[in-house]
């Protein structure tokens, strides 16, 4: 079987061929067309299958309905856009229950409803075993707001909104490899089963025009720098003792004995943003957001010249990229 990177490599072969109205094929949170002057039309779609992305023993169908939305939405904010029209695929195994269907369908609705977003249709198939969703989510940007993954330099600060880490913890804690009595963990399973697109964050980034390169994280630091690097032709350095993470994934790796870099490193799933800046714009983009929207960025890393991903912890330096989650890898 091929890495997840060697089949999007092989894809993004087949794709392509000049058109001027494609601004960006393959390669980004979305792709991008040129919708008329000063405006780009963004696309994305994104599938969820059960037992691979989902399991039904712990995820409400309501919160799975909302979660389906909510991915798909986080690549529009990725690009500093605003997300406008949804299409819904469900892939349904014969002895789906009507009020299962009901309960994931009110969810889809009400991301979409908090957002502004029109479903305009989709399809159903029946399914063999599995459920599987497929949404696709057409947004907007003003084309010198969206920002790419392309756009990062050497100097660059890499900045991360809220935390790292917690949606990794979360589904730990439902897969019942980490014991909860108290319930102590909530905040963390609700990452895992309700994340949350930063698509006013991502709009007021895109509208500072400070940032340089822009990605939501969805597959763990280690493989989201990775990927920004790769399409900016650069590399960067993370900073280990930088990484913001949440109380509750400090308490539970100290109970549990387990190693919260590498949740915040590999664990993916935590759709916030992550962007490059330059170094004097830093402060004052960090400032702004906290004071108009109330959203923290962290300082977690830096762009430098060369290749690759590299962690620096403790004096210790090492090679991390694409060491987050791949969907055709064994995971350990
Ligand atoms: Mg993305």
């Amino acid at each position: 079987m091929h890495s997840e990177r060697q089949l999007i490599g092989q894809i993004r072969r087949l794709c392509g061929g000049g058109d001027a109205q494609v601004i960006r094929g393959i390669g980004d949170d979305c792709a991008v067309i040129r919708q008329s002057k000063g405006l780009l039309q963004l696309v994305t779609t994104d599938a969820l299958v059960e037992n691979i992305h989902f399991n039904l023993a712990w995820h409400p169908a309501g919160k799975l309905g909302r979660k389906a939305a909510s991915v798909n939405i986080s690549d529009i904010a990725a690009m500093a856009g605003t997300p406008r029209f949804a299409f819904l695929t469900l892939g349904l195994p014969t002895d789906t229950q009507s009020a299962w269907l009901d309960g994931f369908l009110q969810g889809f609705k009400e991301v979409l409803d908090e957002h502004g977003v029109l479903l305009l249709g989709g399809d159903t198939v029946k399914s063999v075993e599995a459920l599987l969703f497929s949404v696709t989510v057409l947004g907007e940007v003003a084309e010198e707001a969206i920002c790419f993954r392309s756009g990062a330099r050497p100097g660059d600060l890499i900045l991360a909104s809220g935390t790292l880490g917690d949606a990794a913890a979360g589904l730990a804690v439902c897969k019942g490899r980490l014991a909860d009595p108290q319930g102590r963990y909530i905040a963390l399973v609700a990452r895992h089963l309700d994340p949350r697109a930063k698509v006013e964050l991502g709009r007021f980034l895109g509208g500072s025009r400070k940032v340089h390169a822009m990605l939501d994280s969805s597959d763990g630091l280690a493989t989201d720098v990775a990927h920004l690097c790769e399409e900016s032709g650069v590399g960067a350095e993370i900073f280990a003792d930088r990484l913001p993470m949440s109380e509750a994934l400090r308490e539970l790796a100290e109970r549990q004995g387990l190693d919260p870099f590498h949740l915040a490193l590999s664990g993916g799933e935590d759709y916030q943003l992550l962007l490059t800046v330059a170094e004097e714009d830093a402060a004052a983009l960090v400032e702004a957001c906290r004071a108009q929207l109330g959203e923290e960025l962290t300082f977690v890393g830096r762009i430098v010249g060369g290749r690759g991903v590299m962690l620096l912890q403790g004096g210790a330096r090492r090679d991390i990229s694409f060491q987050g989650y791949d969907h055709f890898k064994a995971q350990p």
